[in-house]
């Protein structure tokens, strides 16, 4: 635990601390709870030790997702629950206790006395076209950032993709649309330059 690096999760997930695994792939393992919330409680870990979901790559995301659809099949066939929760908790605030980021699969039993109840506030029309344009403000200052990185050559792309960008560049700088958005393989180079000014 002393290896920032280093987590239960992370021991879970190379083998050294022993656990009851249910799946492994790749990128992702899955483990039974050893305090299970409920029967067949599991818990499916990214082998990459990253404390949130922003930092996880592309292909562990894929082999979470598509694990949680096999592991609720199985869970079904096996346990025959009435449902199911599948829960992520991000940060401390929200009750993440291990800092590698993990998706709990929660089978649901009649009866089974588990409270997952979100609380329905008031509708309120100002505040949520508020929120909306704060978010695509946000969103649209972050897809910006990372055109002018290509453009000035801070991240590295080839001539078309720099063309392109300066092309999207230009007409993101005009557009009144707030939910204007540029090509999909932007998005990409933006993860990577959040990436490296994290580091
Ligand atoms: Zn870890």
């Amino acid at each position: 635990m002393a290896d920032e690096n280093k987590c239960l999760f992370c021991g879970i997930a190379d083998g050294s601390i022993p656990s009851l695994k249910v799946y492994e792939g790749k990128n992702v393992v899955a483990v039974l709870s050893i305090k299970p919330t409920s029967k067949g409680h599991v818990i499916v870990i990214p082998k990459s030790h990253q404390a949130y979901l922003h930092t996880l790559d592309g292909d562990s995301l894929f082999e979470i997702m598509s694990a949680i659809r096999s592991i609720t099949l199985l869970l079904s066939q096996t346990f025959n629950p009435t449902g199911f929760n599948v829960l992520n908790n991000m940060g401390p605030g929200a009750g993440q206790r291990v800092p590698h980021t993990s998706f709990n699969i929660i089978p649901r039993y009649e009866g089974d006395g588990i409270k997952i109840e979100l609380p329905q506030g008031e509708f309120k029309e100002k505040e949520l076209i508020e929120a909306q344009k704060k978010i695509l403000e946000v969103s649209k200052e972050n897809t910006v950032k990372a055109l002018k990185a290509i453009k000035e050559g801070k991240i590295e792309a080839s001539p078309e993709v720099k063309a392109e960008a300066e092309k999207a560049l230009a007409k993101l700088e005009q557009t009144e649309n707030p939910m204007e958005t540029v090509d999909k393989q932007y998005s990409n180079k933006l993860e990577d330059l959040m990436k490296k000014e994290e580091e």
